[in-house]
């Protein structure tokens, strides 16, 4: 019977990619049950790995004996000095509050509403990052993936890409700034490529290589 490792994660495009990388390993991945039911814990921390640590931490107590995998990811414009960062799934929401009215460089909320939190996030970065030359609108993504058991972290790995933010959005797969994080060596933004190409390449592929290699 093959060891399996349980994910604390009900996004579906994660639990592919985890379970594409266990498999040849002979791990098998299984969301963790009675996800839903669970309130999520606060993720307060400043780093991807702190969150990524609370995560695991929190939700390995749900199945004792067993290896819990849980990660924490975002994406970081070195214009920004580091921003989003550990905002980066809220980002242009928690912006709202950060940036004060009347010039806030937020989306508006009229328009806002008529947007996902994805379009939201992308629409802050671009107006975030108007007039800054092509040079400096460097980025990268980071992955922190942490595995624990019965409340003790048994390892953490840690992986980015590196790329750069345009002016423009390109490409429809992928998700979150995809398609506005441009891969110079490939000459094609994260929703230009196919999903095989993003997890041999993402900052979520090489953590998760790195730590289910370890595990295996
Ligand atoms: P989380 O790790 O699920 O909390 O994701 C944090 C946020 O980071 C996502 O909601 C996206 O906004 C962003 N993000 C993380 N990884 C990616 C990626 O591979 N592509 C695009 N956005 C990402």
């Amino acid at each position: 019977m093959p060891r399996t490792l349980y994910v604390a994660s009900s996004n579906q495009g994660k639990l592919r990619e985890f379970t594409a990388v266990a498999r040849p390993l002979g791990l098998r991945i299984a969301p963790l049950p009675g996800l839903e039911q669970i309130s999520p814990p606060p993720e307060r921390e400043s780093t991807f790995e702190g969150n990524a640590r609370e995560k695991a931490i929190y939700y390995s107590r749900v199945l004792p004996g067993e290896i819990v995998l849980a990660d924490d990811s975002g994406l970081e414009v070195e214009a920004l000095r580091g921003a989003p960062g550990v905002h980066s799934a809220r980002y242009a929401d928690d912006a709202r509050f950060l940036v004060p009215a009347p010039d806030s460089s937020a989306p508006d909320s009229q328009t806002a509403e008529a947007l996902s939190a994805s379009e939201r996030n992308n629409l802050l970065l671009l107006r975030q990052l108007d007039g800054t030359p092509e040079n400096a609108r460097g980025a990268r993504y980071c992955c922190v993936l942490a595995a624990a058991r019965d409340s003790h972290i048994l390892l953490l790995k840690q992986a980015f890409v590196s790329g750069r933010i345009l002016a423009e959005p390109r490409g429809s797969g992928g998700f979150g700034y995809d398609p506005l994080f441009y891969l110079p060596s490939l000459g094609r933004t994260m929703a230009e490529i196919s999903l095989e190409t993003k997890d041999a390449l993402s900052h979520r592929g090489k953590a998760l290589r790195a730590l289910l290699a370890e595990i295996a």
